[in-house]
C-alpha cells in the first residue's frame, strides 16, 4: 500500500523526443520528471546495431520504457557518407536501406531524420527511406530542413511525406524550429495537413533556447552570420565556457577545437511557447540527452513539470485536464501505445501521482543555475506496476523499464 492521499494520479508521461539512446543518468531526469516511457533515437541520430543496443538495455536495466528509432544520420555515416553537405550516392542508399530493414526487423520503433544536420541529403534520399518505413509501418519523426530562418517550405517537405507515403509522420521540437509570425505559419501549415486527414503530428518544448553541437550545420559561420544570429544570445552549454555567453573568438574556438561541446541559442520569443500549443494535440518533449554533470540544457531534467507549472498554473492556457491529455493519451496515440496513456483495467500500470501545489521545475541554464536539478511535486511513480519514486525519493536500484518493440 502506497497513501497517494491529496495527490492527482494521472497515468505515466510519454516523452515523445529526447536523445536518451540507452544513457541511465539521462534516464533517471526524466523519470524524475513523472515520465514513465521515451522515444529516443531522434533527429537522425541513433544506433545501427539494434540486436546490440537492446541487449545493453537488457543487461543494465532501465528505469523508464523506451523505443527507439534508427536515425537517417547515422545510417548515413554506417553506410560511408561523413560528409553532411553530399548526397548519399546510390550505392551507399542501397546499404542505408538494408540497415534500416534490419534495425526494423530487429525493433527498431521508427525512422528519425535530422534533415538541417545534413543539408546535402536530397528530397529524393529521404523520400526514398520515408517509404521504406511506411511499408515497414514504422512512425518518421522528422526535425525539418532549415534553408532560411523559419523555412516554411522545408516544412511542407516534411508534411507531404504523410500522405505520399503512408507514414505517420512527427515533427520535432516547433518551437526549437519556428519562431513569431513563422511558428504561426508553421502551425497553420500543419493544421491544413491534419484538417485533409494526414497522419501528421508535432511536438514541442518549453524554451525558447535550444542546444546542439558546435560542429554541426546549424552553428556553420555563415549560417550563423547570414541568418542574423547574435552572440547576446549564445551561450555554451557544455565544455571549458558552459554558462558563458560567447564572442566570435571563443565561438569559433568551440567549434575548432570541441566541436561535441553543446551551445544554447535563444533564437524565440516567450510568446513562441503559447503559440505552439495553441495548435490542438501538441505533445511535449523534452530533447533530452546525455550531459557532463552540472552542465547542459535544463530541458533534460524540468520540461514536463515546467510545462504544467507554466501552460497550466500561471497562464491557464490550458485546462489540467487537457494539458495532461498532451503528456499522456495524445503521445500514446501517436506511437501507437494503446496499453500506455490512460487509466483503465487492463492498461500499462504506469502511473504518477503529482503533489500539484508543490510541482515545479528547479534545474535553470547552466550559469543561472543547476541543469540537473530534479524538480519538486512528483510524489510517486510506478513503472509497469512497480514502484519506483516514493515521497519524491528515487528508490534506488529497482529499473522495471521494458524496451518497446513494434507488434
Ligand atoms: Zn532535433
Amino acid at each position: 500500500m502506497v497513501d497517494a492521499a491529496g495527490g492527482y494520479l494521472t497515468p505515466g508521461f510519454i516523452d515523445v523526443h529526447s536523445h536518451t539512446d540507452n544513457h541511465l543518468v539521462c534516464a533517471e531526469k526524466l523519470l524524475a520528471q513523472g515520465i514513465t516511457t521515451v522515444l529516443s533515437g531522434n533527429c537522425g541520430i541513433s544506433p545501427v546495431d539494434f540486436s546490440r543496443f537492446f541487449a545493453e538495455f537488457e543487461e543494465t536495466g532501465f528505469p523508464i520504457h523506451q523505443a527507439e528509432q534508427v536515425g537517417h544520420s547515422s545510417l548515413r555515416a554506417a553506410a560511408g557518407q561523413d560528409n553532411v553537405y553530399a548526397p548519399s550516392s546510390r550505392d551507399q542508399l542501397i546499404i542505408m536501406k538494408e540497415l534500416a530493414k534490419k534495425a526494423f526487423a530487429e525493433g527498431a520503433y521508427g525512422l528519425s531524420f535530422g534533415l538541417e544536420y545534413v543539408p546535402g541529403s536530397p528530397p529524393e534520399e529521404v523520400l526514398e527511406l520515408a517509404q521504406l518505413a511506411a511499408d515497414a509501418q514504422r512512425l518518421i519523426s522528422i526535425h525539418t530542413r532549415l534553408t532560411k530562418l523559419n523555412d516554411v517550405d522545408s516544412l511542407r517537405e516534411a508534411l507531404e511525406i504523410a500522405p505520399r507515403t503512408g507514414a505517420r509522420v512527427i515533427i520535432s521540437h516547433l518551437v526549437y524550429m519556428f519562431t513569431g509570425d513563422g511558428l504561426k505559419r508553421a502551425i497553420e501549415l500543419i493544421n491544413t495537413y491534419r484538417q485533409r486527414g494526414a497522419d501528421v503530428w508535432a511536438d514541442s518544448g518549453v524554451y525558447t533556447a535550444f542546444a546542439t553541437g558546435a560542429g554541426t550545420p546549424v552553428f556553420d559561420e555563415k549560417v550563423f552570420f547570414e541568418w542574423g544570429m547574435s552572440f547576446d544570445r549564445l551561450r555554451a552549454g557544455t565544455g571549458k565556457y558552459a554558462g558563458q555567453f560567447l564572442d566570435l573568438e571563443k565561438y569559433r574556438e568551440i567549434r575548432r577545437d570541441s566541436p561535441g561541446d553543446s551551445l544554447i541559442y535563444d533564437a524565440g520569443t516567450p510568446d513562441d511557447i503559447f503559440t505552439a500549443y495553441s495548435l490542438d494535440d501538441v505533445m511535449v518533449s523534452t530533447d533530452s540527452g546525455e550531459n557532463p554533470p552540472g552542465q547542459g540544457h535544463p530541458q533534460s531534467a524540468a520540461t514536463f513539470p515546467r510545462f504544467l507549472r507554466v501552460l497550466v498554473k500561471e497562464r491557464g492556457q490550458l485546462s489540467l485536464l487537457e494539458a495532461l491529455r498532451r503528456c499522456t493519451l495524445i503521445p500514446a496515440r501517436a506511437l501507437g501505445l494503446a496499453q500506455k496513456g490512460r487509466l483503465a483495467e487492463g492498461a500499462d500500470a504506469d502511473l504518477v501521482v503529482l503533489d500539484w501545489e508543490r510541482l515545479r521545475e528547479a534545474a535553470d541554464f547552466p550559469g543561472f543555475g543547476n541543469p540537473d536539478a530534479p524538480p519538486q511535486g512528483v510524489k510517486l511513480v510506478f513503472v509497469g506496476g512497480k514502484l519506483v519514486i516514493k515521497d519524491e525519493q528515487r528508490l534506488s536500484g529497482v529499473y522495471a523499464g521494458k524496451s518497446l518493440h513494434v507488434k
